[in-house]
């Protein structure tokens, strides 16, 4: 199959929804990351998705809508509670996603099997023009191999998936540069199931207490059952082995200079700060205290740790659990395989 990669103007739009209504997959950017979207309300379409991803297929995907509206114009879900009302108003359009008891139209490819449904309705101009265009709701997991960092630039998708999908529209660099926050309203007390730039404090102020499932920072056991099937597989890795490093910021640069001299196929995803003081390759991802930043280039960082030649292993700084760096431990304590060096 030959992939178009495509501009952003009306025509390539209209190409691109006409390969989703014909049941193709199209790369679309969103603020968090590329998608990869199909008609979420044809499950052969879904399976492509499946299938260009390598994706396990009792991983459920997200359902992206372009107007709240669209949520009882498809006949989504059973129910549209009072809180989903309240978080989609204050959250949509944005990177959250709100999992709710689905209807029967939702196909099983989507839900996985499973008695729910996970929408979000994306700020991004071009993808909400995609859904409209297309007629139809959009489900769409992140465009990339399964296994591998998300891909935040159109490039990243091509580098990916070039030959196994339709098209991808170029909508440059995804602001946000992680997935979305993904929260289950399904549950007694609304749990959060995968953290991101809408942080577990901000949806606290808006719904009360909600609870954090342990999956999303600790490693799961392995006959313990994921409340979110993502959080099971292995994940946003590059080749190299990744390990972090809970340390202070001196004593990560002393640390990686030390591993270093004793081993010059290191490298180190680091701060600004530390790439004057490093005397490895570094790929820096913003200042210490900028996570906004960090987020926006952490899952490009990981794709060059494999274009630097003779890398085999990454050290970086383990974030810290709260606010928006909540999100990048969650990622990179994956990346890393759980791997953490603690240094006193
Ligand atoms: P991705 O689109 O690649 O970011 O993956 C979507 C994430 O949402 C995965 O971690 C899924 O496990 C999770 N997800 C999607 N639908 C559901 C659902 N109905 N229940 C729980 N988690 C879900
Ligand atoms: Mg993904």
């Amino acid at each position: 199959m030959n992939t178009l990669l495509l501009g952003s103007e009306k025509e390539n739009i209209e190409l691109a929804a006409t390969f989703i209504k014909n049941g193709g997959v199209v790369g679309m950017p969103t603020e968090t990351v590329y998608g990869l979207a199909a008609d979420a309300l044809n499950g052969e379409a879904v399976r492509k998705i499946f299938k260009a991803k390598g994706r396990p297929m009792d991983n459920p995907l997200i359902v992206h809508i372009s107007d709240v509206a669209d949520i009882e114009k498809f006949n989504l879900v059973s129910e549209f509670s009072d809180k989903a009302r309240t978080l989609a108003e204050k959250f949509w359009p944005g990177p959250l996603t709100i999992i709710l008891k689905s209807s029967d139209v939702i196909p099983n490819e989507v839900s996985a099997g499973l008695s729910t449904v996970a929408i979000r309705l994306p700020s991004h101009k071009i993808a909400r023009k995609l859904i409209k265009e297309s007629g139809t709701v959009l489900a769409a997991p992140s465009a990339n191999k399964s296994g591998s960092p998300s891909p935040t630039t159109a490039q990243h998708v091509m580098n990916d998936l070039s030959g196994d999908i339709d098209a991808v529209i170029d909508g440059g660099m995804c602001d946000v540069g992680v997935e979305s926050t993904v929260i289950t309203l399904a549950t007694t007390t609304p749990r959060l199931l995968r953290p991101g730039f809408v942080t577990e404090e901000e949806i606290e102020e808006v719904i009360g207490h909600i609870d954090v499932d342990d999956a999303v920072l600790f490693k799961l056991k392995n006959d313990e059952k994921a409340a979110s099937p993502g959080m099971k597989y292995k994940h946003y890795s590059p080749k190299a082995s990744v390990v972090l490093i809970k340390a202070s910021d001196d004593a990560f640069v002393d640390f990686v200079n030390r591993e270093f001299k004793k081993d010059n196929s290191i490298c180190a995803i680091c701060y600004d700060e530390d790439v004057k003081k490093l005397s490895s390759k570094t790929i820096p991802i913003g200042k210490a205290d900028d996570f906004t930043t960090q987020a926006h280039l952490l899952f490009d960082a990981l794709r060059q740790v494999d274009e630097q030649e003779d890398v085999t292993k990454v050290y970086a700084h383990c974030p810290k659990k709260h606010g928006v760096s909540m999100a990048l431990y969650n990622r990179l304590i994956r990346a890393a395989s759980f791997e953490v060096i603690e240094i006193e």
